[in-house]
């Protein structure tokens, strides 16, 4: 096995295999993944739906761009990697929609305000707290597990080697590429791309390039098996609330998954659902319905890792030839992954996207996008 690669992607979650799936067929392609499978830590850990609405101004453009991709099951084709869910946003004593939904609407006229009397219908047992809502109905879930795999799949097709268990500890520039340590030795490349996730700021440090300050940030997921069936379709119920917020859809027919959107600054790390954030997940449920709560099936937590909160970093950085960024994938790292991916793969190939993301502006997109905007430098 050769160790000399054109593209060293560094990262096997839905970012890296992702960005993979494009570039595959088209150079010498490596991928390393420090955890013996690909997708053990956030990505195996998502809530797995795609929201228009999820994310605000500079993520919706790359969420709307990619439903094609999903729809189609790219890069397979085998089926589409969405189902359709739709969403409820209620409006309660400390959120009301009402400006959100008005930006929402300009866009799009299938969002649509719900009043009291249609709420207890499409949520029988609804707490008297929660006055209105609106609806969302091209909210659908994602097969993450599907589509991880057709990109893992689609790499070892295109003849690119996806390496398990291979971590890397460190990478310096010699003549015009990347000499990298791994933990299963030595490996060379042209161009490195850091797909690390919650670790990628670490990555950079390995490779001597400055961290762009990512913030890791916990959420909690807990399936409840419940009283009541019938809730394989519910709506993805959402309370949008920085103090007292949560959402919760159907999994199966009696089942639920409910987040209290907890996002607690955090280490890169494998982290696990905190007893407290369980509680406070279950209690804001049953202050919400009064559908019975039979047991708590499953509990788990990842990182959800921010640039600034806002920003997204894909690209070329600038202080550092040679290394690219995809990271900052927030909370909506999957239903990106197909914009994501191709913006990252035209900065490789230096070639446009595909027609479907011409409408995206890849300068807005760009590492170190944050210290242009802190130095007040002008900016896309
Ligand atoms: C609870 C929760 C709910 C979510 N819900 C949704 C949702 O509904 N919709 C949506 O679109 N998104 C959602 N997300 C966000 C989405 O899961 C993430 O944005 C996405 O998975 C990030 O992918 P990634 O590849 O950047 O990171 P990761 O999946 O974490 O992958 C990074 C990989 O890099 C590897 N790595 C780290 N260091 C090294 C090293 N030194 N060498 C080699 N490999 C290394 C890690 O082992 C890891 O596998 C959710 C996230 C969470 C936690």
């Amino acid at each position: 096995m050769s160790n000399q690669y054109d593209v060293l992607i560094i990262g096997g979650g839905i970012a890296g295999a992702s960005l993979g799936a494009r570039l595959a067929g088209k150079l010498k392609l490596g991928l390393i993944e420090a955890e013996e499978q690909c997708g053990y830590h956030a990505s195996g850990r998502s809530a797995a739906f795609w929201m228009a609405s999820y994310g605000g101004d500079l993520i919706r453009p790359l969420s709307l761009a990619s439903h094609a991709d999903l729809t189609a099951g790219w890069p397979s084709g085998e089926r589409s990697w969405l189902r359709p869910r739709g969403a409820i946003h209620l409006s309660g004593p400390d959120t009301d929609y009402r400006d959100v939904l008005a930006a929402l609407q300009s866009a799009d006229r299938n969002y649509r305000i719900v009043d009291r009397e249609e709420l207890e219908r499409l949520v029988p047992g609804i707490a008297p707290r929660f006055t209105s809502a609106y609806t969302e109905p091209s909210c659908t879930d994602i097969d993450v597990g599907g589509f991880l795999a057709a990109c893992l799949g689609a790499i070892r097709r295109g003849g690119g080697q996806v390496l398990t268990g291979t971590a890397l500890t460190g990478a310096e520039r010699r003549g015009g590429e990347w000499v990298v340590t791994t933990s299963a030795g030595e490996l060379r490349a042209a161009r490195l791309v850091n797909a690390a996730g919650a670790w990628a700021d670490r990555v950079a440090e390995r490779c001597g390039v400055a961290p762009l300050g990512l913030e890791p940030k916990r959420r909690t997921v807990v399936q409840l098996r419940l009283g009541r069936t019938g809730l394989r379709d519910l709506p993805l119920i959402d309370y949008s609330s920085w103090t007292d917020g949560f959402y919760f859809k159907g999994e199966g027919d009696n089942r639920i998954w409910l987040s209290p959107t907890d996002q607690t600054p955090d280490e890169p790390r494998d982290v696990a659902a905190e007893e407290e954030d369980v509680a406070i997940a279950i209690d804001r449920f049953q202050r919400t319905v009064d559908w019975p709560i039979e047991a708590v099936e499953r509990r788990w937590a990842g990182l959800r890792t921010f640039y600034q909160h806002f920003l997204l970093a894909i690209g070329e950085d600038p202080t550092a030839p040679g290394f690219n960024w995809s990271a900052g994938q927030g909370g909506w790292g999957f239903q990106t992954a197909p914009a994501m991916s191709a913006l990252g793969a035209a900065a490789i190939l230096g070639e446009p996207p595909p027609a479907q993301f011409d409408g995206l502006d890849v300068q807005r997109y760009r590492p170190r996008r944050w210290e242009e905007l802190r130095a007040g430098q002008p900016s896309a």
